[in-house]
């Protein structure tokens, strides 16, 4: 599988790039910023985007979808609890000095037990409430992966004092959701550096 990560945007949101070796098909994970970029490692792998899935609404997140569907014309997935948040999108460029940017159309709900599909690898979806009521993490077992997005980091969890955020549920979503997965899986948060579900478990400070 080809993994590349991209930290783009004002904040550095990390955004995953899965690519299957044999069939070229593609899953962009939270395109916060940055399209250029994303489009020219796509392109440089001879890769299609047959998926674009947003973890969660914040703009440093989804900033980017409307212009990378433009581009891939691939489907939008996104927690439908995130959509009120979603519908905010100004006020968080606003809060964050940003430039307004275009919002996406979403194509697709990505529940909890939802599977999806990058060439023959899967991809569960797990609904992570606590950072947003929205909030999903992408687990990959065959790959040992987990893109967390702004639940769990390095040493910390994701911030519950912004609107949407709940500081009991974003535990609880951690401890029942992610803290059971196999030790060996390679985290991958939505801002900084990687960690695996056993480091966390054993030395965040949060949890
Ligand atoms: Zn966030």
């Amino acid at each position: 599988m080809i993994h590349e990560i991209l930290p783009v945007g004002m904040l550095q949101c990390n955004c995953s790039i899965f690519g299957d070796e044999t069939t070229r098909e593609a899953m962009v994970v939270d395109p916060g910023d940055e399209i250029e970029s994303i489009l020219e490692i796509v392109q440089r792998h001879g890769l299609t985007v047959k998926s674009i899935v947003i973890t969660h609404a914040h703009i440093d997140h989804i900033g980017g979808a409307h212009k990378l569907k433009q581009a891939t014309g691939a489907p939008v997935y996104m927690n439908p609890n995130d959509i009120a948040l979603q519908k905010m999108l100004d006020m968080q460029a606003m809060m964050l000095g940003m430039r307004p940017v275009e919002n996406v159309a979403i194509d697709l709900g990505a529940k909890d037990g939802d599977k999806l599909v990058v060439g023959a690898t899967e991809v569960h979806v797990m609904h992570t409430p606590g950072h947003t009521q929205g909030s999903i993490c992408l687990w990959m077992p065959s790959e040992k992966k987990l893109i967390a997005g702004d639940t769990l980091f390095r040493d910390s969890i994701g911030r519950t004092d912004l609107p949407g955020g709940n500081g009991k549920q974003i535990l609880q979503s951690i401890h029942e959701k992610l803290l059971p997965l196999p030790g060996e899986t390679v985290v991958i948060p939505g801002h900084g550096e990687n960690t695996t579900i056993e480091r966390e478990r054993e030395h965040n400070p949060f949890l």
